[in-house]
């Protein structure tokens, strides 16, 4: 989703395209937000008075920028709408808001909030020299050294695969990306913004402790009201203290 589009002619939004860099330089005013579900979403909906976008830029059919409809979980569809939307758009600015399992064993507790500073895949093994980095698809994501200040957020890596559940190879891979969360879409957004250059940060509320005792499933169902609650007032604020500022400010 992401708020009514300005005026950018296409002159200005070619320029942009062309010559990222300089966005660096200006106050950010395009923010593109990714969210995988609706319960998520909705709270940001609410709070930013954003309307459902009946004449929608992607293709007919697609249940993406309709607030209702069927949930888009999971990389494939994350990487999707991105790409989608980034095209469409062109954002300053992308966040993946969302829910993530967290790992208490790391300092995760339910309802945290966190920023990831790194994301990467744990279901994506390829053992064949290069393609196993390909695999995991480690990358980075927008430094925002003042924000964390600012907002007082937990960071810790970010770890994608496509289950909600852990079976004992993610969890060696996720053991080996240092993760402190698991998702199931943020590495996916991170490598189409790194293709089409878009800055991404990665805002992650923890609905389940994943080495915890409770059944997954249940845990993320039980937490998920609450934890979008969190979620929507973080996001919030995020873009409360983006909003005037460019990026290197950030
Ligand atoms: N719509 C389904 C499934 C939700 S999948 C349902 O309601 O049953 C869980 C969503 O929350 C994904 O978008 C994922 O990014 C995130 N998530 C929360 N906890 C997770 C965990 N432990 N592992 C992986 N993803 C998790």
């Amino acid at each position: 989703m992401a708020p009514p589009h300005g005026d950018k002619s296409a002159k200005v939004k070619e320029e942009a395209a062309a010559a990222v860099s300089s966005v660096d330089n200006r106050p950010i005013s395009t923010i593109l937000f990714i969210v995988a579900m609706q319960t998520e979403a909705l709270p940001l909906v609410k709070k930013f008075q954003l309307t459902e976008d009946l004449n929608s830029v992607f293709p007919k059919g697609v249940p993406w920028v309709r607030f209702y409809g069927v949930d888009g979980v999971g990389t494939v569809s994350a990487s999707l709408v991105t790409y989608a939307s980034v095209q469409a758009l062109q954002p300053d600015l992308i966040i993946n808001a969302g829910t993530a399992g967290g790992f208490g064993a790391k300092g995760a507790s339910i309802g945290d909030v966190f920023i990831s500073s790194e994301v990467a895949f744990h279901d994506r093994r390829i053992p064949i020299p290069v393609f196993d980095i390909y695999g995991v698809g480690s990358r980075k994501a927008l430094a925002t050294p003042n924000l964390l200040k600012e907002l007082n957020l937990k960071v810790g890596k970010l770890s994608t695969g496509d289950s909600l559940d852990m079976s004992p190879m993610d969890e060696a891979s996720i053991i080996a990306n240092d993760a402190t969360i698991k998702d199931m879409e943020g590495a996916a957004v991170a490598y189409v913004a790194d293709l089409l250059k878009v800055p991404a940060i990665f805002l992650k509320a923890v609905t389940d402790i994943v080495d915890g005792d409770k059944p997954t499933p249940e845990e993320f169902l039980e937490n998920l009201a609450a934890v979008t609650a969190a979620l929507d007032r973080t996001a919030t604020q995020v873009v409360d203290y983006i909003s005037g500022k460019c990026l290197l400010e950030l």
